[in-house]
């Protein structure tokens, strides 16, 4: 695939210096020269979107349409060169102008367009969409800022503002003749026609235009690109207001800003929900905007909207999409005056839904004051969708209150979206195997025994071409050597082939070493940014993900508190070095999730102070976990903390990133973490902690954690010293607390780490006892990497065309 050769790059780059910079090589910086080369390589993925895009348009081919409030896409230099096939053309051409590729790659700003799992897997899914050859448009929201920065100051968290598009927008394209624009506020006036028909007005609206800044997506040894369509907002008013009469500039500046803050921020609570009106305009905005563009090029394309349907699947991540729902109703009904039944036709033989959680404060639930009034031509449909879904409920269950009162659209004041979704949508799923089965048991029962068909399990994967071959170029070649070649790049089930060479000492000799090397780097890195030393020589053990009570970080730290104390009472123990590291962003309003990371940070620095632990025990916490921390990290882990309470983590791909790369598990049997030891068997990795079943049942037997903190010496103490804190005078007694006692309402120990904390301390020792023994260490972790191909987001995104989207794959 390679197109370009390095004579032509360098012309290419030098091209765009001169006229877009007015720079030579000498004089370009290298911000400069990241700049030229993301043109460049922009303008090679253009020209092949316009093929594609023909060829979509010739073939009639049914398009994709993955809407997603989050799309946490890290860099793209390394990423897209890779992809078409130029990277070493683009290294060599680096070097030749004088420029180091790893220090450039290393300008680019994350794109933190999202929070964590399902906004990363959101970016994994339209590589996969894209190198399997499936037309198909991501669309969101242009975020003028990401997720925050994380800074740690006297053990704390600090946000800062990730202001990315200085560099960022190198791989944008702006649109502007694709404008859209979206209305709020106003009123609705009904305007019947001599036909006795209603086409209802929308008046004295607030109007937002929606500008598309698309980023194409290059797919692996393919021409074929897709896009990533970004809706940035402006307001309509134009800049000079000083003729307005005092009534209209005084709309036409709240218009102005209403406009402006709408791209503004991304909101940083993950798996969590937030009733914020400015939310909820995003929504609305992204939603009405992509509907409209969808619409607009349909019927350019068809002359008609009967067969939109046909034509198109609109894939809905988690519910902040779900507005699609009554927009496309309303554009249906109001511009192409079609009867209800058509429109609501079209519409649930068009909208998928995706649910990634189970957790109740994460589920959305609008007050529908706020949708009456900030959409009231939406707000009419939706009430219309409840109404007649509510007559169809009654229908089927009678006097059964109870049910209708759970699966209500609208209810007690407030629109509940997921409801929605399960009436409207044509198919909905879980991300894993529990997960979808919780959705079919629990969350969704009753739904799912009136239409069981539209209930479906997609699990989760991880874009592998990124997560391995490029991020651990060492394995990578490892892989090839043993597996017969690159094919497992195009068909991940081939790194299968790997097993092959388990009982090969050599092979898993350079395992080891790939690893140890790993390490180092990664070491080296930390020393650098931070000025901290990991001991390279004790086992990795990390834990990165967002901070969540129900992630168990807290359960993490009683294990090292616990194994502290060991060490403090008999400083000549027989003890396995062990550096445990700690990544996590925690919502800006969490204030449980701050604390725990104040508490990581006294006692990271408690152990750092404390000679006993000298080159035995090490805590370090990594700060500002992002994309591109965990692209270097993953190749350096050994264990992988995968700790949900059972039922709470829906699928997890923080654990698949690690296991590619060679980490072995330590988990629960939770989200995918089922999926992998169904691959691995008891033996490939180390389960501990109650099932979901089992979880449930001690819940409604009446857990009580106090019983277990006086009935465990060794966890009483434990506990005791993280509510008296450390040498820091710190307390961490609201944290011991809400173990114990509960608070607000809450239960004690909601997440049950003192129901596994004995079983994950077991767990610990037999994983060290593995590691002991490094060959056989080697050898789990070479059967980890061969059979995590499941676990690649190609296969993921084949299940969604061929049971969701009724789409072809590339073969
Ligand atoms: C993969 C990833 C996640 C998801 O991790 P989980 O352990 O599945 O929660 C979160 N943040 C970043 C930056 C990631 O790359």
């Amino acid at each position: 695939m390679a197109e370009y050769t390095k004579a032509q790059l360098t012309e290419m780059i030098i091209g765009k210096l001169q006229r877009n910079f007015g720079r030579t090589v000498e004089e370009a910086t290298p911000n400069h020269m990241f700049k030229a080369c993301a043109l460049v390589l922009r303008d090679i993925m253009s020209r092949h979107q316009i093929e594609t895009g023909n060829q979509v348009w010739e073939g009639q081919r049914r398009q994709v349409h993955y809407l997603s409030l989050e799309f946490l896409m890290g860099r793209s230099l390394e990423k897209n060169a890779y992809n078409l096939g130029l990277l070493n053309t683009l290294k060599e051409t680096l070097e030749g102008l004088g420029f180091s590729a790893a220090d450039l790659f290393e300008q680019e700003p994350d794109a933190g367009l999202g929070n964590g799992g399902l906004g990363r897997l959101a970016a994994c899914y339209l590589d996969s969409m894209t190198t399997l050859e499936i037309p198909a448009t991501g669309y969101s929201i242009c975020y003028e800022l990401g997720i925050f920065k994380q800074k740690i100051i006297d053990g704390k968290q600090v946000e800062l503002a990730d202001n990315w598009l200085g560099l960022g927008d190198a791989w944008l394209i702006p649109k502007l003749d694709e404008t859209e624009e979206v209305r709020f506020g106003g009123k609705i006036e009904d305007r019947w026609d001599e036909n006795g028909v209603n086409h209802p007005e929308h008046v004295g609206y607030t109007a937002v235009l929606a500008i598309p800044r698309d980023m194409e997506i290059a797919g692996y040894q393919t021409r074929h690109t897709n896009t990533l369509r970004l809706w940035d907002a402006k307001s309509p008013v134009p800049v000079d207001m000083s003729l307005y009469s005092r009534g209209e500039y005084l709309k036409a500046v709240e218009q102005q800003a209403m406009a402006e803050v709408i791209a503004k921020v991304l909101y940083p609570d993950d798996n969590h929900y937030e009733g914020k009106s400015l939310r909820l305009k995003q929504q609305y905005f992204f939603v009405s905007a992509t509907v409209q563009s969808i619409v607009r090029k349909h019927r350019a394309q068809y002359g008609t909207l009967h067969n939109f349907h046909e034509k198109h699947v609109i894939q809905i991540n988690d519910t902040h999409p779900t507005l699609v729902i009554p927009e496309l109703m309303r554009i249906l009904l109001d511009q192409e005056g079609y009867s209800w039944d058509e429109a609501w036709h079209i519409v649930t033989h068009t909208v998928c839904y995706t649910n990634h959680t189970v957790l109740a404060e994460a589920l959305e639930r609008w007050p529908q004051a706020l949708i009456e009034s900030l959409l009231p031509r939406v707000w009419q449909i939706l009430k219309e969708i409840a109404h007649r879904y509510q007559g169809e409920l009654e229908r089927r269950y009678g006097s059964d209150q109870g049910k209708i009162a759970h699966m209500a659209i609208i209810w007690g004041g407030e629109v509940r979206m997921a409801n929605l979704c399960v009436c409207a949508c044509q198919y909905i799923n879980g991300v894993s195997a529990l997960h979808s089965d919780i959705l079919k048991r629990e969350v969704f029962h009753d739904a799912y025994l009136a239409a069981p068909g539209k209930f479906k399990n997609v699990t989760n994967g991880i874009d592998h071409r990124r997560w391995l071959s490029q991020i651990n170029p060492k394995l990578d070649a490892l892989i090839r050597d043993c597996s017969g070649g690159d094919e497992y790049l195009i068909h991940p089930e081939a790194i299968r082939k790997l097993e092959n060479c388990k009982d090969d000492k050599s092979v898993l000799k350079q395992l080891e070493a790939i690893k140890g090397e790993n390490k180092r780097r990664f070491a080296a890195y930390v020393a650098r940014e931070s000025g901290v030393i990991l001991n390279t020589d004790a086992i990795f053990d990390v834990q990165v993900k967002r901070l969540h009570e129900y992630k168990r970080q807290l359960l993490n730290v009683l294990h090292i508190v616990y194994l502290y104390q060991q060490l403090r009472d008999n400083p000549n123990m027989d003890f396995t070095p062990q550096t445990f590291l700690f990544g996590a962003k925690a919502a800006p309003g969490y204030h449980v999730a701050k604390e725990i990371i104040q508490l990581i940070n006294s006692l990271a620095a408690q152990i750092s102070r404390d000679p006993v632990c000298k080159d035995k025990l090490q805590v370090v916490f990594l700060e500002n976990y992002r994309v591109s921390l965990a692209e270097k990290l993953m190749p350096a882990s050994e264990l992988s903390e995968q700790i949900s309470t059972a039922g709470k983590e829906a699928s997890g791909t923080g654990n698949m990133k690690f296991m590619m790369n060679g980490a072995l598990t330590i988990g629960t049997l939770d989200g995918a973490n089922v999926e992998m030891h169904q691959q691995l068997g008891d033996e490939n990795i180390f389960l501990f902690g109650l099932t979901a079943e089992q979880v449930n049942q001690r819940k409604r037997e009446g857990y009580r954690s106090l019983d277990l903190y006086q009935r465990d010496h060794g966890l009483k103490r434990v506990i005791d010293q993280i509510a008296a804190g450390f040498d820091d005078h710190v307390s961490y007694s609201s944290i011991t607390d809400r173990l114990l006692f509960g608070v607000g309402g809450s239960m004690a120990d909601e997440y049950m780490l003192l129901a596994d904390f004995s079983s994950y301390c077991q767990a610990h020792k037999r994983a060290l006892e593995a590691y002991a023994d490094r060959q056989r260490w080697n050898q789990m972790s070479l059967i980890n990497i061969a059979r995590s191909g499941l676990f690649a987001a190609d296969r993921s995104i084949s299940d969604y065309a061929r049971e969701i989207w009724h789409v072809p794959v590339r073969k």
